[in-house]
């Protein structure tokens, strides 16, 4: 038996979930049908269909970006900031009403863990609308202007698909844009709830506009000649592809790319928090995080220390059913994700680093990846360089300050980092040398919607949260405050 703790299953039910058998795309406040084909959305734990979901083609897109541009020309940029703020606050309300629902449907479609969409996603979501709401009358004090910037197309992956629409929607409603969203083709069902709880919030039709669909659809909204704004979050090869498809158009973009960030504990740090920051760095969502800390740096001298403590505690880690309550590391999102952590971890293995897996029983359906640490790392290693987006950590030795600097900052990406340690001028000495948009400091993975993110590098452009997460959706000369 690998769990020392065995729990009686704790199911969350999913009766309070109303799951249709197919959706339409959510253009100028109502559901339509698109004009394109259909696909079917899977419940990753399982391999059960849940629902066909309309495939937006061009026309769809080009409709829904004429109902945006009407919404923003003739309602949405007039209303005073107050009165849009009431509408965000509304939407904030409703979500946590209806939050339990929500947490549901995102565990089903996506595979994450309850216990996740319901503590981490669903709140900070909430925050978000609570906090750009905020905004929305105050924006004379942001130092970036107070003119929207038209119609924002906002395309987004599939790891936090409610959080990633919250950061695009929440801000961009705020500064007075109208939106075209496109959630990921992998999880698109809390997009159209969120469309269900804009009609429940009287939007004024067509300030939000949901439409469903996958690389195409991404195309003609982030190419359309009447967008003015393209907000991205996924992979760096689509935002590159992205970066050229409006080189030369006057849009202004924002691209929230992939990583490989480096979590580094010294030797002076408290191990066992250590241990739960690197679990939760790169375990929290099956490792399916832009940010997570996917490269442990260790201090030589506590490095054999720490991977007994990591060991032992990944032995506990509860894999399983996304709906119970006890679970700590849900599904893989898709037969195709899984596909690409199983080929990355056997290279990582024939390059000759050692792997190690939690023993754990995997359910026979669905996708499925037990937390997995490699050791022996070297930071030519593949491993060590791409983006794996699962639950595989890959561990590196550092034995001064600086080498673990040079090593963290070895990487094309640049998104996060994370310092353990007990001296608080190494933190911050630390921080200043890491090129990472956030670091964090004996914690990570904290996501608050006061806090600008984004990344450097390879990592994208543009922040999200904060006064600077404004910045991008307001015309006018920027004014970079002391804390830019
Ligand atoms: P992706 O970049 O392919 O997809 C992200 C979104 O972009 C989806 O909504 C997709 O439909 C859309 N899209 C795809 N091609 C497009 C195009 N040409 N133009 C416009 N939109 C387009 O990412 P993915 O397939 O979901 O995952 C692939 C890899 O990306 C992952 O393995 C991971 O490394 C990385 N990723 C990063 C993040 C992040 O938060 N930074 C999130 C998800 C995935
Ligand atoms: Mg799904």
């Amino acid at each position: 038996m690998s769990n020392p703790f065995e729990y009686a299953p704790a199911p969350e039910s999913r009766a309070i979930v109303d799951i249709k058998p197919s959706y339409g795309l959510f253009i100028d406040g109502e559901f339509v049908d698109g004009t394109g084909t259909a696909f079917k959305t899977v419940n990753p734990a399982t391999e059960e269909v849940l629902a066909e979901v309309a495939e937006a083609s061009d026309a769809d897109v080009d409709a829904a970006v004429k109902a945006a541009r009407r919404a923003h020309t003739r309602v949405w940029s007039r209303m005073s900031g107050a009165e849009r703020a009431k509408y965000l606050y509304r939407i904030a309300r409703i979500i946590q009403e209806r939050g339990r629902e929500l947490a549901v449907l995102e565990s089903i479609d996506n595979g994450k863990p309850i216990k996740e969409s319901r503590d981490v996603d669903v709140p900070i979501v909430a925050a978000h609308f609570f906090y750009y709401a905020g905004w929305a009358d105050k924006l004379q004090y942001s130092g970036f202007g107070t003119t929207p910037l038209g119609v924002a197309g906002q395309v987004i992956p599939w790891n936090f698909p409610l959080l990633m629409l919250a950061w695009k929607i929440a801000p961009a409603l705020a500064c007075g844009n109208t939106v075209v969203l496109k959630p990921a083709e992998t999880t698109p069902l809390t997009a159209l709830l969120f469309a269900e709880i804009c009609q429940q919030a009287d939007l004024p039709p067509g300030v939000v506009n949901i439409v469903t669909g996958a690389g195409d659809t991404g195309r003609a909204i982030v190419s359309h000649p009447d967008v003015d704004k393209v907000a991205f979050t996924g992979s760096t090869e689509v935002g590159k592809a992205i970066a050229r498809a409006v080189a030369g158009s006057d849009k202004k973009v924002t691209l929230e790319l992939g990583g490989k960030a480096a979590n580094i504990v010294f030797d002076d740090a408290p191990l066992d928090q250590a241990v739960e920051g690197i679990v939760n760095g790169i375990f929290f969502n099956q490792g399916h995080v832009c940010c997570a800390g996917s490269r442990l740096l260790v201090q030589e001298s506590v490095a054999d220390e720490v991977m007994d403590r990591l060991k032992r505690r990944m032995a506990t880690l509860r894999v399983g059913d996304p709906l119970d309550k006890n679970t700590d590391v849900g599904a893989i999102n898709s037969a195709e994700q899984l596909a690409k952590i199983r080929e990355l971890s056997a290279i990582g293995e024939a390059e000759g680093a050692e792997r190690w897996s939690a023993p754990c029983d995997l359910p026979a359906n669905g996708y499925w990846f037990a937390p997995t640490v490699f050791t022996g790392v070297s930071q030519a290693h593949r491993i060590a360089r791409e983006e794996i987006f699962g639950p595989v950590l890959s561990v590196l030795t550092f034995r001064t300050p600086s080498e673990a600097v040079e090593k963290a900052n070895n990487t094309p990406f640049g998104l996060s980092a994370g310092v353990w340690t007990d001296k608080g001028s190494l933190i911050l000495s630390m921080a200043n040398r890491l090129r990472a948009g956030v670091v964090w400091a004996n914690t990570f993975n904290k996501f608050d919607p006061t806090s600008p993110f984004g990344g450097y590098k390879e990592s994208g452009y543009g922040r999200e949260g904060g006064r600077h997460g404004l910045e991008d959706y307001l015309k006018g000369t920027s004014v970079k405050g002391a804390d830019s």
